[in-house]
């Protein structure tokens, strides 16, 4: 297998490209002694009249000490979309390169290939959720920039399994990027671990979920230096704005709150779990490693519109492949978990 070359997988225009200086990056705040008359802003002091630190100094420092990295292997973004929007237009060039994806799994990377007209080559994983290792390498040419694997996966739930995207790492010649939205609920390390190992290995994450930020819109990304320089370069400088970064920043330090809330919710998982299995039309609950159960019922439209008629809102996958009448069940409170099974007791 031939070295992974980042610079043979990056698009011409970024290469030359440097990142854009805004009038706040050479100097922050650092106390009452700057006068700063730079950036038209109004002057008026209200927690929010300065731009935001475009290197987001404070919240990386934090992540980079938490995650064992270095803060150059850091890269923020507005939620991990714009992380993962990031990507293609670092690596894809449009109308030329393709991306593989492995359904049924996280919608925004089809979206993200539509919006950046790339070509999506989609491979089913197969009936354990996991990826089909030689298809996939039989689909892959040197278009091919990016495999998204997602661990644990959205919306099945299980863990990829660690030798196949070991595998993967290997093989794949361009960035396989590892979506861990759903880590801090799995019973497992995260691959930023193995970034010194494998150049061609990103990892994202997001404080939407496990962390109950989803309202800040705060993704992270994860990787070489030399991937996040090149991501840095096409970032707006300012797209994390001051109250999400002041925010995430006191989150991500009360640690105790986030492992007691993950401890809850997976205790409610548990429980939610066998209650499910007193449910006669529940055909099936799948292994999660993540915050929801998938279901599967004798008929998920009936059964998703009865719940709704409940004032219950969960999500009906039926539409995606290998997930024929499955519904996606997030761990809610437990008081919301017992009118959950209320209402699944009550319909016919
Ligand atoms: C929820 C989710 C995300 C989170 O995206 P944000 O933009 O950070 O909120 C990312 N990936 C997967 C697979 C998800 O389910």
């Amino acid at each position: 297998m031939e070295k992974f070359d980042l610079n043979s997988i990056t698009r011409e225009n970024i290469k030359g490209l440097k990142p854009y200086s805004s009038a706040r990056d050479e100097y922050v705040s650092q106390g009452s002694e700057m006068v700063f008359l730079d950036a038209n802003e109004n002057p008026n002091i209200n927690g929010v009249n300065r731009y935001p630190d475009p290197h987001q100094r404070n919240l990386k420092a934090i992540l980079a000490k938490q995650k064992n990295v270095e803060e150059s292997q850091i890269l923020v973004g507005n939620g991990s979309d714009e992380i993962l929007d990031l990507l293609f237009r670092a690596f894809c060039e449009p109308k030329k390169d393709n991306i593989i994806s492995l359904p049924p799994t996280y919608g925004m990377y089809k979206v993200l290939a539509g919006i950046n007209a790339i070509v999506n080559r989609e491979v089913l994983l197969n009936s354990e959720f996991q990826p089909d290792i030689n298809t996939i390498i039989s689909k892959v040419d040197s278009d091919s920039k990016l495999l998204f694997l997602c661990s644990p996966n959205n919306p099945t739930g299980n863990l990829i399994d660690a030798k196949k995207i070991e595998n993967l790492l290997i093989r794949f010649q361009g960035l396989v990027i590892i979506d861990e939205a759903y880590i801090d609920f799995a019973n497992t390390s995260s691959w930023i671990n193995k970034l010194y190992k494998y150049p061609n290995l990103v990892v994202t994450q997001t404080l939407s979920k496990a962390y109950g930020m989803a309202g800040i819109r705060l993704g992270m990304c994860f990787a070489s230096e030399a991937i996040i320089d090149l991501l840095k370069k096409i970032k707006p400088p300012y797209n994390v704005n001051e109250l999400t970064q002041k925010q995430a920043v006191n989150g991500l330090l009360d640690i105790t709150k986030v492992t007691n809330q993950i401890a809850e919710i997976l205790t409610e998982r548990q429980n939610l779990k066998e209650a499910l299995k007193e449910i006669p039309f529940i055909q099936n609950i799948y292994h999660s490693e993540a915050n929801f159960l998938l279901v599967k019922v004798d008929d998920a439209d009936m059964r998703y519109n009865q719940l709704l008629e409940q004032q219950i809102v969960i999500r009906n996958r039926s539409k995606q492949p290998l997930c024929d009448n499955t519904l996606r069940l997030t761990i809610g409170t437990p008081e919301e978990n017992i009118k959950l099974i209320k209402a699944l007791k009550v319909i016919k």
